[in-house]
């Protein structure tokens, strides 16, 4: 049991918003607390307690009025640890101003989080220190939220763990108000719900008012930080005041439009509100001005409309009366059900304690220390479940598997999601490889189920095999080639003699000519490795061949295959030892002064281990944006790479061809290389393969540790050469340490 204290500044009884939705549904596994801005109308300090019958307990400070800053703060604090004297379990302080931390950043937790619903220092009175506590909030925190994907983009520079969580629909609720009766069919009702303040353009409202005398515009909602006075006054446009969130649906049901005539400015470019979605819920077209993360979110659908100007803006309103007849089960209704499906606040509160469980683990480890250890493995990927494997059956060794994720597999996971079809979590695995003792050693813990990988290129549309073959080059240029000699002339008259070959580039100009490196590598290279192919080792293209047969095959290799009940069953095969304990969602920095252990596998960043003594090695990261669409096959293959610069994502992977399963769904997911995250790539660049030489010679004289696999080689490896790495490192090690005592019951067996 842990206990969740929410710091706002917005307060419970406001506007029915994400805090609410969040903190109610995080009340059902936890005790909450939301902590509000305090009152100044008290003689003393004290503590009001309330229940807001969502099983969160409201928390308002009264304070005597006229306090200064430091006596605010000395009071808040004292009430705060009092209060939380009687709080179960360790701690989750969850922050959506940093501004409190001037009373909390005392309070030990086991998890900070920072849930950023908007740029607050872009707000109208914003106070001058809060750039700053925001900075120490950033650096304080275990996780980022993000209310929206603009806000992520401006913050996941700022922070190593941030995530982010566009606002969600209860569609339960909302849907309540589709069957609502419309008013007055000759004079079509316009409305807004939401709080009424500096992001409204007043002015924009005006003019459409004016513009249509015979359209109402409604506004529901409180008046915040703008002078009542200053808010457009005219025969059509009413303004009713805050109403409550069970009212919404029926209240909106009623409009035949929905607006949200927000400025364009500062305090706007980073909002992402909550009642797009909701409206779409309630079957209403929406006419929005150009707010990012809508365009972004819902641009696309016949049933929202971006519009700019007044003339736009009554124009699109047009329209979108038009859409507003249109009978339920029209397309730009169903295009809008569709957006919406799978959305729920339950499904966001979900994954977010997934990844505050990573965080909270290593405290309840904590709680069963566990025996001696011969060794200590970091890491439960292909490198750790290997090395487990063979030290524990093959030589009877003790052994430790530790990850800070919570699951095992590294970056090969899979998982059922929620529509029911196997995934990977960290973008398409497929296993290939020409190693026949590699396919023998897996198969004690996998079937297999035969495929081979095909990828198609994407040029706004149109699409053609990769690697570059015979048909490729026919589609492209409207060729008829049908020889191998026919094609090989083609590309010889086109390649350009690169001598010596050293990088990206010189592989593949060299081989097929500038033209098609250009359009297939160049732009696709810039976003995966965020350099210039001229810039990278020529290893990295050089994966990917040029072909003149018809062969469409993305790998040649003998052996081509996936695990047939996927990778995660096969790792769970691997560690299903009694010699073996597995420990999750642990970092071996909370663990390594915990545990007994006599020798360590290392699987994680070198340079980490090394606390970055020799600087930082580079490595490249992904965002994998993971959907489910209601169709039963999205693409005609598990690949579609997108090389055009334009397309921020490098390309989309259907996993149903990669697994063979059936259903009327179909679940994918888009890789957007970013610079910041988890460590999925070493870059491969003569200076950064000095400079994990330098590592790598620490790591030699670290006799009592073992590096092994992608991340603490610095290899851009493969499966199974991680696979084979782990295999000879065993191979090598136990005939090192033969001679030495052998591990408890079973004689070391070297093979
Ligand atoms: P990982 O799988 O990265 O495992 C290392 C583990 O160590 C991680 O789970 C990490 O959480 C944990 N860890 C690190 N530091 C610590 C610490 N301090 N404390 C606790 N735990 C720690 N290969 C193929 O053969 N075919 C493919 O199609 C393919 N596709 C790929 C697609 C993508 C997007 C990526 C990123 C890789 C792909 N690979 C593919 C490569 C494959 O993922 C790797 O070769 C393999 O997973 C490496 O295994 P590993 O054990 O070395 O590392
Ligand atoms: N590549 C490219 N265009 C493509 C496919 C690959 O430019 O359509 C380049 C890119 O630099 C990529 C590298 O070739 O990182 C290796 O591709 P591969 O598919 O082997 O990468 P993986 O995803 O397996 O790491």
């Amino acid at each position: 049991m842990a206990t969740l204290i929410c710091f706002s500044h917005l307060r419970w009884d406001f506007v029915f918003q994400r805090p609410q939705h969040l903190m109610s549904l995080f009340a059902q596994q936890w005790p909450v607390i939301f902590w509000e801005e305090p009152i100044g109308d008290a003689d003393e300090p004290w503590l009001e307690l309330r229940d807001t019958g969502e099983d969160v307990t409201l928390a308002i400070p009264h304070l005597p009025e006229g306090f200064s800053q430091a006596q605010r703060d000395a009071a808040l604090r004292d009430l705060l640890d009092k209060q939380l004297a009687q709080a179960p379990g360790p701690l989750l302080r969850w922050y959506y101003t940093p501004m409190m931390l001037s009373f909390s950043r005392h309070l030990a937790s086991s998890c900070i989080i920072y849930d950023c619903m908007d740029e607050l220092a872009n707000f109208r009175f914003a106070p001058p220190e809060l750039k700053g506590l925001e900075e120490e909030l950033l650096v304080a925190s275990d996780l980022v939220f993000t209310g929206g994907y603009s806000l992520y983009e401006a913050k996941r520079e700022r922070h190593g763990n941030v995530h982010p969580f566009p606002s969600s629909v209860d569609l339960a609720h909302f849907s309540q108000g589709l069957n609502a009766a419309k008013l007055d069919p000759g004079r079509p009702l316009l409305g807004f719900y939401g709080v009424i303040d500096e992001r409204m353009d007043l002015d924009l409202l005006a003019a459409v008012a004016d513009a249509r005398p015979h359209w109402s515009i409604v506004l529901v909602g409180p008046v915040v930080k703008i002078d009542p006075a200053d808010l457009p006054q005219r025969s059509n446009i009413t303004y009713t005041g805050g109403r409550m969130y069970a009212e919404l649906p029926a209240i909106a049901g009623a409009w035949d439009v929905a607006l949200m005539p927000f400025a364009i400015d500062e305090s706007t470019r980073f909002i992402s509100p909550t009642k797009t979605p909701e409206y779409l819920a309630v079957g209403l077209p929406v006419v929005s001005t150009p707010i990012t993360d809508v365009i972004r979110q819902y641009g696309d659908l016949e049933g929202v409309e971006i519009a700019g100007t007044v003339e736009e803006f009554v124009a699109a309103c047009e329209r979108a009366l038009t859409l507003a007849q249109a009978p339920r089960d029209a397309q730009w209704r169903r295009e809008a059900d569709a957006a919406l499906s799978g959305q729920s606040w339950n499904n966001v509160v979900a994954e977010m304690t997934e990844l505050i469980d990573e965080i909270m683990a290593p405290t309840m480890l904590n709680a069963h220390r566990p025996a001696r250890y011969d060794y200590l493995i970091v890491g439960a990927g292909f490198a750790g479940a290997v090395m487990a494997e063979r030290l524990a059956r093959d030589a009877g060794a003790r052994v430790l598997v530790v990850d800070r994720r919570p699951h095992i597999g590294g970056n090969a996971y899979d998982h059922y999601d929620d529509a029911g079809i196997l995934v990977h979590r960290y973008g398409p695995h497929i296993f290939h490889t020409n190693s026949q003792d590699i396919v023998d050693y897996l198969s004690s813990f996998t079937a297999w189920r035969p495929y081979e990988h095909r990828v198609l290129a994407d040029f706004d549309g149109v699409q053609v095999p990769i690697p570059i073959n015979r048909t490729t080059l026919n589609r492209l240029y409207g060729l008829n080639l049908t020889t191998d000699d026919e094609a090989a002339a083609f590309l010889d008259a086109r390649a350009e003699p690169v001598d010596p070959i050293r990088t990206s580039a010189d592989v593949v100009v060299s081989k097929v000519g500038r033209e098609l490196y250009e359009l297939f590598f160049r732009g696709y290279t810039r976003k995966q490795w965020g350099l210039d192919p001229s810039m990278l080792d020529k290893s990295v293209t050089a994966r990917v061949p040029t072909r003149t047969n018809i062969d469409d095959r993305y790998f040649t290799d003998k052996f081509q295959a996936m695990p047939a009940n996927g990778y995660t069953a096969m790792f769970e095969a691997m560690l299903d030892h009694p010699l073996i304990d597995v420990r999750l969602g642990v970092d071996f920095d909370d663990i390594r002064a915990l545990v007994d252990y006599d020798r360590l596998v290392f699987t994680g960043p070198i340079d980490e281990y090394f606390n970055h003594c020799y600087g930082k090695l580079p490595y490249r990261s992904l965002e994998f944006r993971h959907k489910t669409v209601d169709v039963a096959q999205f693409q005609p293959v598990g690949v579609v790479n997108y090389p055009l610069e334009d397309v921020r994502y490098t390309r989309i992977t259907e996993y149903k061809h990669l697994t063979g399963q059936q259903s009327d769904r179909t679940s994918l997911t888009y890789e957007y290389p970013t610079a910041v995250g988890d460590p999925y790539y070493p870059i491969p660049k003569p200076e950064n393969e000095a400079l994990y030489k330098r590592y790598q010679a620490l790591a030699a004289e670290s006799r009592e540790v073992l590096f092994v696999g992608r991340l603490a080689t610095y290899r851009y490896y493969n499966m199974d050469q991680v696979v084979g790495q782990a295999l000879a490192t065993y191979r090598k090690h136990m005939a090192q340490i033969s001679g030495e005592d052998g591990f408890g019951q079973t004689s070391i067996a070297a093979e």
